[in-house]
């Protein structure tokens, strides 16, 4: 039985309409991945609580684990798979490759028909061989002719993949994350990409509310941030019940005003006194730089003192998308230099307290392959 807080949840929970598949689902969506860190049983309850909030939209992955969370939350949802919209992704490229994953997928979640499934992690470099004659677009686009698949989807760890892929596949949604970490690092995302797909129709699914879990003080604002930021519904992979809970219930409450905005950019804290808010009191120049900062490491290492646990968790967490080395070409393309960065910046006051020079001098040995630890 649902406990009183699942139930006052559900009684309030958001949804939204997918205009290509005709059926509208939860504004909250249970991510996969993180069901590989928990057992199968403990993955049942997480269920089991997703339903109880009203929950209608379950994401996993061909990847995460080779099926094995697929396989978990298949069992997981036997017999009442019908209760919600269910989506999977593969990052095969031909149309063989994307049938068979497919239909690996089918098998593993215990189905015979998905709602989306999704390009996983695709590139720019990868749109031409997805849509070419015998790509993996003509493969679902075949299984949706069959009635085995509802529509497509595409997710990547490259923005500018987006805007393209748009253009050239016909998407009932995209995956893209939507944080208030990662909105400052990679700004295309809430001020192109979001309105971009908003303006052709696309649903935007928010995934790492959370930044992989830097944000977890602070879930509840990081969930309600990601739907005021523009995302349709919030994927959030949580791994036990009270998390569940807790994310339904953010979502119930909707979306922050642009006052509760304000405010958690000026007093979260793990932006501090370290990660540019892009006010605009730098230079364009200077405030680009601490965006490349952002591309190559989220601005998650900082050289401030941090408690073990979080210390660790921004090693592992900075290098997640794999961005240093394009920050770095695209630093050495702007030819800027530190001295020259530092002089343009000489005088403006950070709003948020950031010690500006010395940021400069963090990023710009950062972004130059020099030693920030010498700084
Ligand atoms: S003043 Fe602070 S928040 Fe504003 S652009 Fe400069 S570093 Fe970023």
């Amino acid at each position: 039985m649902p406990d009183s807080r699942s139930q006052i949840a559900h009684a309030s929970m958001p949804t939204v309409d997918l205009p290509r598949l005709g059926r509208s689902v939860s504004r909250f969506g249970l991510g996969g991945f993180h069901q590989l860190e928990i057992t199968t049983d403990i993955v049942a309850e997480v269920v089991d609580a997703y339903l109880a909030c009203g929950g209608t939209y379950v994401e996993t992955a061909r990847g995460y684990g080779q099926g094995a969370s697929e396989e978990k939350i298949g069992r997981a949802l036997e017999g009442r798979r019908d209760r919600v919209v269910l989506v999977s992704k593969s990052g095969a490229a031909t149309a063989d490759d994307i049938r068979r994953d497919l239909e690996l997928s089918l098998k593993a979640l215990r189905t015979d028909r998905l709602d989306i499934y999704f390009f996983h992690g695709a590139t720019s470099d990868k749109l031409d061989r997805l849509t070419a004659p015998g790509g993996a677009v003509e493969g679902l686009t075949r299984a949706i002719d069959e009635g085995i698949l509802g529509g497509m989807g595409l997710s990547s760890h490259v923005p500018a993949t987006y805007g393209p892929a748009m253009e050239r596949i016909d998407l009932a949604v995209i995956l893209i994350w939507c944080n208030y970490l990662d909105n400052l690092n990679f700004p295309a995302i809430p001020e192109r990409i979001i309105p971009d797909a908003r303006r052709r129709g696309v649903v935007v699914t928010g995934m790492k509310p959370l930044a992989d879990g830097l944000l977890w003080r602070s879930a509840e604002p990081a969930a309600r941030y990601c739907l005021a930021a523009g995302a349709d519904v919030v994927v959030c992979g949580t791994n036990s019940p009270p998390q569940v809970r807790q994310i339904a219930a953010a979502v119930a409450a909707g979306p922050l005003d642009e006052a509760g905005r304000e405010e958690l950019l000026r007093t979260a804290p793990e932006l501090g006194r370290y990660v540019c808010r892009r006010c605009g009191r730098c230079p364009a120049e200077v405030m680009d730089t601490f965006r490349l900062e952002g591309e190559l490491d989220r601005q998650m290492v900082d050289y401030l003192p941090h408690d073990p646990a979080d210390y660790a968790l921004r090693q592992r967490l900075s290098g997640w998308f794999a961005r240093a080395d394009a920050a770095r070409a695209d630093f050495a393309a702007s030819g800027r230099t530190a001295d020259a960065l530092r002089a343009a910046a000489e005088g403006v006051a950070c709003p948020y307290g950031i010690d500006i020079p010395r940021k400069l001098r963090l990023a710009t040995a950062k972004l130059t392959g020099g030693e920030p630890q010498r700084v």
